[in-house]
């Protein structure tokens, strides 16, 4: 039977044919969920279609076919954010990932959903009001301001307020969405980049917390949250958040010794915190094998300990080896190996953008992950590194932070 054109498209981009119209065709849903696939039952009213039987285009989908949806924002907000001259952390970067997903075969198959602002009750659980004070005041805000500095790596232009009250906001929006979700995942394409940022502090080109804000949304539900930072540098911002908290885990992978100077294996958390802080320094080189054992003996086991009812990732594509900001030799499968070990612990998955800063490596980076979110069971490893043995020093390292945390 032939089935009629559009319908993988339709089938793409709304997940179901919920009464979506293509061309003189209307579909309407039954949909009938079967254990190991779904069979998609097309009315077909209007134009007639040839080999349709009864009025009906039956589809049979791969297992792996669900109601899952991809959430996936970013906007022009994002790309207000810009200096004059030459800055690492540039709309660009945004522009390239949208770029690579316009001309991929992922064209349509999110949930997009349009940025918004920041509430000043979820800033307010992140950063102190001295601090989000200061940054309207520097920045304005209905009436922006020029540029400046907020250290020696942080700027902020006319359009930087409006981003990062978004950054923070579209974070916090998927994420909840996910949280309630029965198996929701999403990619928040926000800038600035956000885990450098503490409570009360700028910093790495990072202002606001975005993972942070996030995490304490969903937190306030009442639903326990994990962050995964796998950006190359050590999310000092977010550890400093939650060092004395203790409802939230926070696990980052980062080269070490490197910006920001911290990230030790030894710091695990204070007080009520006490080993919520799990830190797996890596030596500058790590690749695919290096990360995949530290996701085997600590990652994994320690997501599984907490049982969180959603992970937060903080996803920065700056370990790639093409990124001449760091040292590490991840490629694009890496990532997609990584975000397909956490969807097997936790369906409900976001991750926010954070660094990335060649944007060939960060576009095609951000698409292979985003093919992993889209249909998890789709990836498969090729082997690319097979072969390649974990260097001793990164067994060493991983050995340390299991005892540390009893794993
Ligand atoms: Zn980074």
């Amino acid at each position: 039977m032939r089935l009629p054109q559009n319908v993988r498209e339709r089938r793409a981009q709304d997940q179901y044919f919920d009464g979506a119209t293509s061309g003189r065709v209307t579909y309407h849903v039954p949909l009938q969920v079967k254990p190991l696939f779904r069979v998609v039952a097309v009315k077909m009213s209007g134009a007639a279609q040839s080999g349709a039987d009864e009025g009906f285009v039956y589809v049979r989908c791969g297992g792996t076919m669900s109601t899952m949806k991809t959430y996936l924002s970013s906007g022009d907000v994002f790309l207000g954010h810009r200096i004059v001259g030459e800055h690492p952390e540039r709309p660009e970067r945004l522009q390239a990932i949208e770029a690579a997903i316009d001309s991929s075969e992922l064209v349509g198959r999110f949930r997009r959903i349009p940025p918004r602002r920041a509430t000043e009750e979820e800033l307010l659980r992140v950063h102190t009001a001295p601090y989000l004070a200061d940054l309207r005041q520097r920045m304005g805000d209905l009436q922006p301001k020029g540029q400046g500095w907020l250290d020696p790596d942080t700027y902020y232009g006319p359009g930087t307020y409006s981003a990062v009250m978004h950054a923070a906001g579209t974070a916090c929006d998927l994420a909840l969405r996910i949280a309630s979700s029965d198996g929701d995942n999403g990619f928040a394409l926000v800038r600035p980049p956000g885990h450098h940022a503490s409570q009360e502090r700028a910093m790495g080109f990072c202002l606001l917390n975005n993972v942070a804000i996030a995490a304490a949304a969903v937190r306030a539900t009442g639903r326990r949250v994990a962050i995964v930072d796998f950006d190359v540098h050590h999310g000092n911002g977010t550890e400093e958040i939650f060092a004395r908290d203790g409802g939230v885990l926070v696990i980052s992978l980062h080269q070490f010794p490197f910006y920001p100077g911290s990230g030790a294996a030894t710091s695990i958390g204070e007080g009520n915190g006490r080993g919520a802080i799990l830190n797996i320094p890596l030596p500058e080189s790590s690749a695919g094998p290096e990360y995949k054992l530290a996701f085997k003996k600590v990652v994994l086991p320690a997501l599984r300990r907490f049982a969180p009812d959603m992970i937060l990732v903080s996803a920065g594509f700056d370990g790639h080896a093409q990124d001449s900001l760091a040292g590490m030799g991840l490629v694009e499968e890496d990532y997609a190996h990584m975000v397909s070990s956490l969807l097997a612990v936790q369906a409900r998955l976001l991750l926010v953008l954070e660094g990335g800063y060649n944007t060939k490596a960060l576009a095609a980076s951000v698409l292979a992950v985003l093919r992993v979110l889209i249909d998890p069971s789709s990836f498969r490893p090729s082997g690319h590194d097979a072969g390649t043995v974990p260097s001793d020093a990164v067994r060493r390292a991983l050995t340390e932070v299991q005892k540390l945390h009893g794993l």
